[in-house]
């Protein structure tokens, strides 16, 4: 499904944000991508979305070299790839409904099918009550949520979180990683950017562990392994 062989991403002033990482994520996984900060994750993250080009090697998605892409076809790429991020990115001035709703408007679907599937998204995500509320009304972990029913609408194949916890309430964050696990138990592929190292040793999944932008170890049902 996610295919890199020897990436290699330098950034101005001679940075290695990584530094040939070769690796294959299989349909249907659930990787964490651990490390320190600056170890190179939310690159490895943007990589894969294109918002960033690799300064050497080859990225596959679905058998696409995703380097050959022509522009015109980026936002195709976005669909089969939903994206969390660490603040959330919902657009203030509209409710949960209109946050989740608007993925589905960009893509051309009918008022009909909006009305159907956003409210079953979001009740998958434990929010079905809250449809017409607004982000500021909403707890970290509800925002979260609400993004993970935003970038989960289209069902894409592949799931990528860039520290989904990283705002939430630790009390709140096991219930975010659960719902991350449900999705990928329903077959996406779903890559977590962390440095959340009791999530990781809960949840006992696949761990790829960068260190200054180079793999330092990928292990099943690993551990996070740093103090
Ligand atoms: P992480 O997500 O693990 O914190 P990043 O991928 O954000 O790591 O960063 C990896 C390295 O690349 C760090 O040294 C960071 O300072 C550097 N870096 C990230 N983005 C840029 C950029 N746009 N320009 C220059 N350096 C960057």
């Amino acid at each position: 499904m996610i295919r890199l062989r020897r990436v290699t991403k330098v950034y101005k002033g001679n940075i290695y944000a990584l530094e040939d990482v070769t690796l294959d994520i299989e349909k249907g996984e659930f990787a964490f991508l651990v490390g320190p900060s600056g170890s190179g994750k939310s690159t490895f993250v943007k990589l894969l979305i294109k918002e960033e080009e690799p300064t050497s090697g080859q990225i596959y998605i679905a058998d696409t070299n995703i380097n050959e892409l022509r522009k015109w076809k980026i936002p195709y790429l976005r669909r089969k790839i939903g994206t969390v991020f660490q603040d959330y990115k919902l657009i203030p001035h509209k409710t949960v409904f209109q946050n989740v709703a608007f993925a589905l408007e960009v893509t051309g679907k009918s008022r009909h099918v909006i009305d159907q599937q956003v409210p079953e998204v979001l009740k998958l995500v434990g929010l079905g009550h809250k449809l017409d509320a607004f982000p500021d009304e909403l707890s970290g972990g509800e925002q979260q949520r609400v993004s993970i029913a935003r970038a989960f609408i289209n069902r894409p194949p592949i799931l990528l979180a860039d520290e989904p916890t990283g705002n939430v309430d630790p009390s709140l964050a096991l219930g975010i990683v659960k719902l991350l696990e449900k999705i990928n138990s329903a077959g996406t592929t779903v890559i977590m950017a962390t440095h959340d190292k009791e999530i990781v040793n809960t949840f006992r999944k696949r761990v790829i562990a960068l260190e200054n932008g180079r793999v330092i170890r990928d292990q099943d049902r690993g551990v996070y392994g740093y103090d």
